[in-house]
């Protein structure tokens, strides 16, 4: 085995399913730091697609995940005055036995991660940060904020799309925004609404777009999608959310009402990086959205991230030159990622451009995720 001790930067999906992964091929110590001092319950929905199911699969943590969940085969497009436009099929990208896309609360996801990777002996470093590293042949050493330095096989840095390792590692490619904002909450649903997505009428000015994902029996995610800044006004944040729904009918009146003060909501200006030169330098790579992060619109995120993670403990476990294996690894994942890039910052700058006349957003989307049905 080449690498035999692996310290993972960062507890998101990256680094908690790498590390996962790297722990079910044998690597005997799998250490993972993370700057957060303990575990929250924090976060919003996520729409879990087919190709990300599969990873949670193959890490034994799917039934898990849809038992929390809530699976669908895809999602009714509606007319801003709740009227039906057509329902769109998600392509089964994880196979024919998995959902082809479910939604799910992250703090859950995150907590089946976390219990996976202690049943399978990783090691939690918790509020603790990466301060440098160097590269020495055929290791890392790595000084840690508690002061330690030890030395590693392999560093992965799983540290987001704010990464501070990126820098460090000479990438120069910059996160940029996407030209778009988004409003997430969390709050009830009726049984009968299971996934929508509402577009404005011409004319209509405020959201590009709102929607709601179910991620539960009883609970769904709801976003509303608008530009990158939130508008100057002193509106409470669930009554603005609540603004930028107005135009938007049928099921959305409910949603609407359903959010209130102590409703968990927060705003956030979307950005994106993809790095397309080298994710490594010596022993150190960089990982997930450290190195690829789109704007949600196919919602393909964290699926990328996790078969990053999946696909790295495979590379790093073969016998052989380290480097070249990483090479390979990042040769072999560049041209999916691109077309979920492509897909993704295509579809933002039509929702940033309403009424471009070659806009075909149902095409794109439906194209992007087909080509995701072949395996990583
Ligand atoms: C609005 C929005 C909606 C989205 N919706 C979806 C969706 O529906 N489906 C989907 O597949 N994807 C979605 N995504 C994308 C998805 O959320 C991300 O791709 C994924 O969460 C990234 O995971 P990560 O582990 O790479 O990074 P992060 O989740 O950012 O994790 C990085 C971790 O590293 C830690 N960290 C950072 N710096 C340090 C440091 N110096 N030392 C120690 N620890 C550190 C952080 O605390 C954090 O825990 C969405 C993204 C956005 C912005």
């Amino acid at each position: 085995m080449t690498v035999n001790s692996v310290l993972v930067l960062g507890g998101g999906f990256t680094g908690l399913t790498s590390a996962i992964a790297l722990a079910l091929r044998g690597v005997e110590n799998v250490t993972l730091v993370e700057r957060a001092p303990a575990w929250a319950r924090v976060g919003h929905g996520i729409t879990v697609q087919g190709n990300a199911l599969k990873v949670f699969q193959d890490i034994g943590v799917v039934d898990e995940i849809l038992r929390r969940g809530f699976g669908a085969d895809g999602v009714t497009l509606f007319h801003a005055d709740g009227s039906v436009m057509m329902r769109l099929q998600t392509p089964k990208t994880g196979g024919e036995d998995l959902p082809a896309t479910l939604g799910a609360l992250r703090a859950d996801v995150h907590e089946i991660l976390v219990e996976r990777a202690l049943e399978l002996g990783v090691k939690f470093r918790l509020g603790t940060q990466v301060v440098s590293f160097e590269n020495h042949g055929d290791s890392v050493s790595v000084l840690l904020s508690d002061g330690t330095t030890e030395f590693w096989d392999l560093m992965i840095a799983a540290d987001g799309i704010k990464s501070s390792t990126r820098p460090k590692l000479g990438i120069t490619a910059e996160r940029a925004s996407s030209g778009l904002g988004i409003w997430r909450g969390v709050t009830n649903r009726l049984p009968e609404m299971t996934g929508g997505i509402a577009y404005p009428a011409p004319g209509d000015e405020g959201a590009y777009k709102v929607g709601y994902t179910a991620i539960s029996a009883t609970q769904c995610y709801v976003f509303v999608l608008c530009e990158p800044q939130r508008t100057p006004n002193d509106l409470p944040d669930w009554q603005e959310m609540k603004r930028l729904m107005e135009p938007f009918h049928g099921e959305f009146d409910w949603l609407r009402e359903s959010l209130n003060e102590s409703t968990y909501l927060n705003f956030q200006e979307i950005e994106w990086i993809f790095v397309e030169e080298p994710w490594h330098r010596g022993r150190v790579i960089a990982l997930g959205e450290a190195v690829h992060a789109v704007p949600p619109l196919i919602a393909q995120g964290a699926a990328q991230c996790v078969e990053d993670a999946l696909l790295i403990a495979d590379y790093v476990t073969r016998e052989g030159d380290l480097e070249a294996h990483l090479t390979e690894f990042q040769e072999r994942r560049i041209p999916r990622i691109k077309g979920v890039v492509d897909a993704s910052l295509q579809l933002a700058y039509w929702e940033c451009h309403p009424g471009s006349p070659d806009a075909q957003p149902g095409r794109v989307m439906a194209q992007a995720l087909a080509e995701l049905v072949a395996a990583p």
